[in-house]
């Protein structure tokens, strides 16, 4: 099937995934030239195959609040491709869930995975639970429901879940707990363990801390440095704190933090005093962003409005902007934003964050861009790292896991751009992630036979 017959075939069989309708279009636009060189795969059907998840699991999660009253939530687990390893991704916790967006980023996720080196599958999961404003028993016994159905899918040779959005290392620990009772066995199926209990040295700063090591090698392209650099990130969990922390680490000023009700922009920069501040509040008290501006009054607050055409967050002058929060949150309009304020680099934390209309911008203009499947690889890196250590029983320090995730950061770099190059696109993170990944997931399945 051509690319159009491809993406007909799946819309007129998915025709309310708009995401991952989306994360498709955008990894099949790259993948023709590979096609025109492997014949093979065609008629292997590979394309094909890799858009249909290998199994979905959709489940009932019954629990009760501390009301005493019942609550239904729906579960799920999309196992997407097992060609190169078992299946891996993380589970998202938050209202918006549904089979389109988990099966974006399952299929996200196997390209990201490719990437990273490691011998890992893609999936993704989750629930339309929403955690915020639930008290930590709610959230214990949610999870505890959850995992009473999902461990029968899962295992450390099988499966092996972590965080995303609205899962950090709270909902991790009582996932495990859970696990661990049902089986009565100490395995290694879940990673983001707490760092004393089996999880791994670097594993909650690896996915920002990653994110800015790609960021570096992007600038060092052009014979520049974060140093100095103004900086717009958005989102204030995981993702967002630990690329502020390694934005610090660099020299650089971080000036932005957003949650999902507002952003605040701190002219003056978010020093690591302001940013123990906002972990303490994210994490700890589970407040809102606006708090900051109460205790850092030089700061400014804008409310998202449902009416905004964009997200106003772009529009402040910057160098570097790291989109952290959620998928589809710079469109058109904002790209065009950035373009005129002369950004220099747009590298992606949250994952599929910019609209395909503005990717198209970017890399029509002087911004460098890259995807959020080869900049936010270092989360899922080090959980690769996390199953190397329970399977051998041991701990690696917080340098060895380091030193690893910045040469897994500077290995997907280059070789993102030598296969663009290779392909004839130089400078194409884009195209470069999305064919190297393709490739080498196509080779495994090649290998494999029909199955
Ligand atoms: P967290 O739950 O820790 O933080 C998410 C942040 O984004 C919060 O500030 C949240 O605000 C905000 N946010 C969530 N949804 C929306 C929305 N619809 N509109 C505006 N803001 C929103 O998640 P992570 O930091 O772990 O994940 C952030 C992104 O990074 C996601 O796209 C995730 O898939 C991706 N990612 C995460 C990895 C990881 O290791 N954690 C690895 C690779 C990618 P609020 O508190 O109001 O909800």
């Amino acid at each position: 099937m051509s690319n159009n017959e491809v993406l007909d075939f799946l819309r007129a069989k998915n025709p309310y995934e708009l995401e991952y309708l989306q994360a498709v279009e955008e990894v099949i636009g790259s993948v023709r030239k590979v096609l025109d060189r492997h014949p093979e795969y065609e008629s292997l059907k590979i394309l094909e195959r890799l858009t249909e998840p290998e199994r979905i699991i959709s489940f009932r999660v019954c629990w009760m609040d501390d009301n005493n009253e019942v609550q239904v939530n729906r579960g799920y687990r999309v196992q997407m491709n097992s060609a190169i390893g078992p299946y891996k991704g993380g589970l998202r916790f938050h209202p918006s869930v549904n089979y389109s967006i988990l099966k974006f980023l399952a299929f996200e996720q196997i390209f990201k995975n490719a990437l990273t080196s490691l011998p890992l599958g893609g999936a993704k999961g989750g629930s339309d639970f929403d955690p915020k404003n639930k008290s930590d028993n709610e959230i214990m016994r949610f999870c505890q429901a959850f995992m009473l159905e999902l461990y029968r899918h899962i295992g450390d040779f099988t499966d092996i879940p972590a965080g995303d959005i609205g899962v950090g290392a709270r909902e991790i620990g009582y996932l495990f707990g859970t696990y661990k009772k049902i089986k009565n066995e100490f395995t290694g199926i879940i990673t983001g363990k707490g760092e004393y209990w089996g999880g791994s040295a670097i594993r909650p700063e690896a996915t920002g801390y990653g994110l800015i090591y790609f960021a570096s090698h992007m600038l060092e392209t052009k014979d520049d440095s974060l140093e100095g650099k103004k900086c717009l990130i958005s989102g204030s969990g995981n993702v967002a704190q630990y690329a502020i922390e390694k934005i610090l680490d660099k020299g650089g000023v971080p000036i932005t933090a957003s949650d999902s009700n507002g952003f605040i922009y701190d002219p003056d920069g978010i020093d690591r005093e302001k940013l123990a501040y906002i972990k303490k509040l994210k994490n700890g008290d589970r407040g809102r962003i606006k708090k900051y501006t109460e205790v850092y009054t030089e700061a400014k607050y804008t409310a998202y409005s449902h009416d905004d055409d964009h997200n106003p967050l772009w529009k402040i002058e910057a160098d570097c902007a790291f989109p952290c929060a959620t998928q589809n949150e710079v469109n058109a309009l904002d790209a065009q934003t950035m373009v005129k304020n002369k950004l220099l680099v747009l590298a992606e934390g949250a994952n599929m964050p910019c609209t395909p209309e503005a990717i198209s911008i970017l890399q029509s203009s002087a911004v460098l861009y890259a995807p959020g499947k080869a900049t936010n690889a270092g989360g899922v890196a080090v959980s690769g790292l996390e199953i190397t250590q329970n399977r051998m029983g041991v701990y690696w320090n917080r340098e060895q896991v380091d030193n690893n995730l910045k040469h897994i950061m500077k290995d997907i770099h280059n070789v993102c751009l030598k296969v663009a190059a290779e392909y004839g696109s130089p400078g194409n993170y884009l195209e470069g992630a999305n064919i190297f990944a393709f490739v080498k997931v196509a080779e495994a399945m090649k290998a494999q036979g029909i199955i």
